[in-house]
């Protein structure tokens, strides 16, 4: 779904057992760069070379990857990606960078390796543990670039970095100043009456506070439209 003059947002239906899940990874592009946001579950990068195939780009082509965080549903696709596409590099906020990159154990796996080491972990806790542990394994990989809350890129109009932690401890979201659209990732979703940003699932956050502070400094910015990660584009 073409969103701005140079944005794309990808609708990318990934099979899990009998169903699927849709995930929201986006394009930009100007005459030297093409700019990937987010890169899906392991094994899975054959649907979003599809969907960028589908928009009119050639994989080969990317010359940029921005990781929003460190979690292997946003990661998981990267290493992939980039065997079909070396020259491109890889960027994330400097704070979840550590965790990509396998200096330090990924938020969400250390919660439930922590419940193991006091005695609460339980059965219902293993499938999330295994995927994450088996997804961590083949995911992590190096970044080329880490980034800095206010740190502008220089192409495609402007990427500007907005640290927007709480859901990781260095979730980024990214503002295209050209169209003013927000790469919100997990720190926004479209509320179920289609007609507002919320905060990050609760469930499945870090530090609920600072994901409320971070999306109301995402709402302070001049916004034509937000794209959310697993909820997909809002209008504003
Ligand atoms: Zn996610």
């Amino acid at each position: 779904m073409k969103i701005a003059e140079n944005v794309e947002m990808l609708e990318v239906k990934i099979p899990r057992g009998d169903n699927f899940s849709i995930i929201y990874p986006t394009l930009t592009w100007d005459n030297s760069h093409l700019v990937l946001f987010d890169t899906g579950f392991p094994h899975t990068a054959s649907f979003i070379v599809d969907e960028i195939t589908k928009a009119g780009f050639d994989i080969s082509n990317v010359t940029d990857i921005i990781l929003t965080h460190q979690d292997v549903d946003h990661i998981g696709g990267c290493r992939e990606l980039l065997a079909l596409a070396p020259q491109a590099k890889v960027y994330a906020h400097e704070v979840d960078a550590a965790f990509i990159d396998g200096r330090k154990v990924p938020t969400k796996l250390d919660k439930l390796e922590q419940k193991k080491r006091d005695g609460s972990f339980t059965d219902n806790d293993l499938p999330f543990y295994t995927m994450l542990k088996d997804g961590f394994a083949v995911a992590q990989l190096p970044v080329n670039k880490t980034l800095k809350d206010g740190e502008v890129l220089d192409f495609c109009g402007g990427i500007e970095t907005i640290f927007t932690p709480g859901h990781t401890p260095g979730h980024a979201s990214f503002y295209l100043q050209e169209s003013q659209m927000m790469i919100c990732g997990d720190a926004a979703n479209i509320s179920a009456d289609g007609k507002t940003l919320q905060g990050s699932n609760p469930a499945m956050t870090w530090d609920s506070e600072l994901a409320d502070t971070s999306l109301d400094k995402i709402l302070t910015y001049d916004l034509n439209g937000a794209i959310s990660y697993h909820t997909g584009f809002l209008k504003f």
